[in-house]
Parts: C-alpha cells; sequence; structure tokens
C-alpha cells in the first residue's frame, strides 16, 4: 500500500509499504480520513537527533475509518463498523493508566504517526481498546475530534470547574484545537467567552462558534485582551499558541484562582511571579485526551451538534495539504481523504 511517511529526518514523502496485519489484541482500520495537526510540522521540520523516534514511520495521528480485519482474541467492533483511532496506545498497566490518567501513560513519548506508522496509508492496525465507534459520524468529518477534538476537550474538563455564571473564559488561537475549545465552553460551562486570533478567517469562525468578542493578535495584546475581558478578569485562559506574547496576556488576565492551560507548543516562556500573577492561579501545559474522554467528546458531537470545520484534501495532496497548514491559509482542520 502506498503511505506518507517520514522517510528520513526533514525528508517526508510517499513510499510503497506492506499492509500491516493485525497481531493479537489489534484491530486493521482501513482509514477514511486523517487530519493534519499543527504537531506534525514539529515532526516534519525535526533534525535528525532532535526526536526520540526512529525513522522511517508513516506520519498522522488524526485517524478515523472503518474496522476492516480483527485479530486473535478481539470481540468487536465487527468489521464496517465506523471508528475514531485514538492518538495514543497506552500500555493500561502503569500508574498514570491504572488511575484512568492514561493520557500521561509512560508509553506514549510515541505513537501512531510519531515513531510508529500512523494513518496517512490505507490501513493502520490499531489496539481494540483504542477505538472509539462512531455512532452516527462519518469518519472522514469526524477524524478531527480525534486530536483536536479530544485535547481541547481535555483542556476544557479541567477548567469547567472554575467557570461560573459570571465568568469569562478566554481562548487564544482559535483555529484546529481552539475551534473546538469555542464549543466545548459554550456547551459545557456558562462562561462569556473572548477570543484572541490572528486571522480574520478565524475571527470570524469565533464569533460564529460562540465567542462573545474577539480581539485581534498583536501589539499590547495584554492591555488589549484586559481591556476586552473587563475588571475581574477571566477565571480560565486556554493558549493554543503557546508563544511569549500570548503567555504573558494569559497570565495578566488570569483572575484570582483562575486556571491558565498553555496547550499551544510554541517553547514561549512568560513570567509567574509574585505581583504580576493573580492569587492562586493554576497554570498547566496539557497533553493530549484520555480514551474516556474520545467516547465524550463523540458523544457529543453526536447528530450534528458540534461542528467540525475542515478543509479536505485528496490523499496525493498531502504535501500541500501540509503547506497550507504551515503557511496558516487553512479555514479549519486539514483533512487527507483516502482513496
Ligand atoms: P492551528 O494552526 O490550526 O491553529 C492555530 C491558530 O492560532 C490559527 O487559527 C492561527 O491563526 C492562530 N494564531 C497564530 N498566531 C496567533 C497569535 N499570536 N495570537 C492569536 N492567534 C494566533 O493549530 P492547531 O492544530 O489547532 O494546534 C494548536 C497548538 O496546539 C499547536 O501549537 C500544536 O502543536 C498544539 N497541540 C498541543 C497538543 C497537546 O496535547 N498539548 C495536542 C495537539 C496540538
Ligand atoms: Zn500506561
Amino acid at each position: 500500500m502506498r503511505a506518507y511517511r517520514l522517510n528520513h529526518w526533514q525528508q517526508p514523502g510517499f513510499a510503497d509499504v506492506d499492509e500491516p496485519a493485525p497481531a493479537p489484541g489489534q484491530v486493521r482500520v482501513r482509514v477514511a480520513g486523517v487530519g493534519l495537526c499543527h504537531s506534525d510540522l514539529l515532526f516534519l521540520e525535526a533534525a535528525a537527533g532532535l526526536l526520540p523516534y526512529e525513522v522511517p514511520f508513516t506520519l498522522g495521528h488524526e485517524i478515523a475509518g472503518w474496522v476492516d480485519v480483527v485479530g486473535d482474541g478481539v470481540a468487536g467492533p465487527a468489521a464496517g463498523t465506523p471508528v475514531a483511532v485514538a492518538c495514543m496506545s497506552p500500555c493500561w498497566n502503569c500508574r498514570w493508566c491504572r488511575r484512568g490518567a492514561d493520557n500521561y501513560c509512560v508509553e506514549n513519548w510515541r505513537g501512531r504517526g510519531f515513531g510508529r506508522d500512523g494513518g496517512l496509508a490505507d490501513y493502520v492496525v490499531v489496539g481494540a481498546r483504542e477505538l472509539v465507534p462512531l455512532g452516527d459520524l462519518d469518519p472522514v468529518a469526524a477524524a478531527p475530534l480525534t486530536d483536536a477534538g479530544a485535547t481541547s476537550y481535555h483542556a476544557v474538563r479541567r477548567v469547567q470547574p472554575k467557570l461560573h455564571p459570571d465568568s469569562t473564559a478566554v481562548v487564544i488561537g482559535v483555529g484546529g484545537l481552539g475551534g473546538f475549545a469555542v464549543q466545548w465552553l459554550r456547551r459545557l460551562t456558562p462562561a462569556r467567552v473572548v477570543a484572541v486570533e490572528a486571522r480574520p478567517e478565524r475571527a470570524d469562525a469565533a464569533r460564529r462558534l460562540g465567542a462573545a468578542e474577539v480581539v485581534e493578535a498583536g501589539e499590547k495584546l495584554s492591555k488589549r485582551l484586559s481591556e476586552a475581558v473587563g475588571a475581574d478578569g477571566a477565571d480560565a485562559v486556554l493558549d493554543f499558541v503557546g508563544i511569549d506574547a500570548t503567555m504573558r496576556a494569559a497570565l495578566r488576565v488570569a483572575a484570582p484562582t483562575g486556571s491558565v492551560a498553555i496547550v499551544g507548543q510554541g517553547f514561549g516562556s512568560a513570567e509567574f511571579r509574585w505581583g504580576a500573577t493573580a492569587h492562586d492561579v493554576d497554570l498547566f501545559i496539557p497533553q493530549g485526551a484520555t480514551i474516556a474522554e474520545l467516547r465524550e467528546v463523540v458523544d457529543l458531537a453526536q447528530g450534528g451538534r458540534v461542528e467540525i470545520d475542515s478543509e479536505l484534501f485528496g490523499f496525493d495532496e498531502t504535501p500541500q495539504a501540509y503547506q497550507r497548514l504551515k503557511a496558516g491559509t487553512l479555514d479549519g482542520r486539514a483533512v487527507v481523504t483516502l482513496p
């Protein structure tokens, strides 16, 4: 079968590989669609020796499709069932897995599409417990739920207890992840949502998805965001960009007892100190989502109740789709469809 792989560091491209067979406990999934994530750009651009993976591997960690072949010892789901494929392959045995925090499994430093063969191919093999049946959702449309949808959901669930009817929540960067975050905040909390965006198209999307106000990225962001949020400050700030300027604004605008999540891998830094940061602010860098949370996301999306913005690309157009992601000109998640 054809696969889009990282053949050598900084050398992605199509390659012919063997069709994988499911080992006991695994399922082979026929891939329908693969969402491209900003974090893929880190894998595509990394120089040799920077990441702890061996090349080659097939890219793509945001996968949905249909059950194709079921391995020994797997009870279901039956062949033909549409399924979401969780991003991670937890061991189910480490201290994190045992306490239900499988997004922090000690094995999650690598996964499908980063160190192991991912979804940009006709087939991918998956542990049976890593599949979530999609119900009435189409697997091409649903692929972005597995990372963009689930990771943003995990972050929103963590800040949910802080959000009251008089709260403001801030979402910085309304791209793939942030577009879902605005929707989860509106669905699960009574907070007013203020968004920050750099591109007019995504600012419009933020308003359409439920943001009450959108602040333009740029000069003096901290000051302008503080004005938009108001004197009470924000009880939750989700930063999906994570550069110096957005982190600085996030910490400045956080209210006492508020939460600040740095989800974006912009590798920025900002001051967290007495006098500058409000008291009792929780600051965290979340990672992915549990498979139980992916189930909740798929449930919430049934019946078309979640807007999944995507731009579809044919498999041959994978390199162009990555270019558009890098250039920041996508209108929603890039989803590569398999023939
Ligand atoms: P994306 O490119 O789809 O979205 C980013 C959005 O931020 C775009 O709409 C862009 O216009 C906007 N933006 C850019 N610069 C801005 C600025 N200075 N101020 C305000 N908005 C700005 O990216 P994505 O796929 O949604 O990923 C977002 C981030 O989350 C990435 O850094 C990615 O690596 C990271 N990520 C983290 C996890 C995790 O588990 N923590 C998982 C997946 C992705
Ligand atoms: Zn584990």
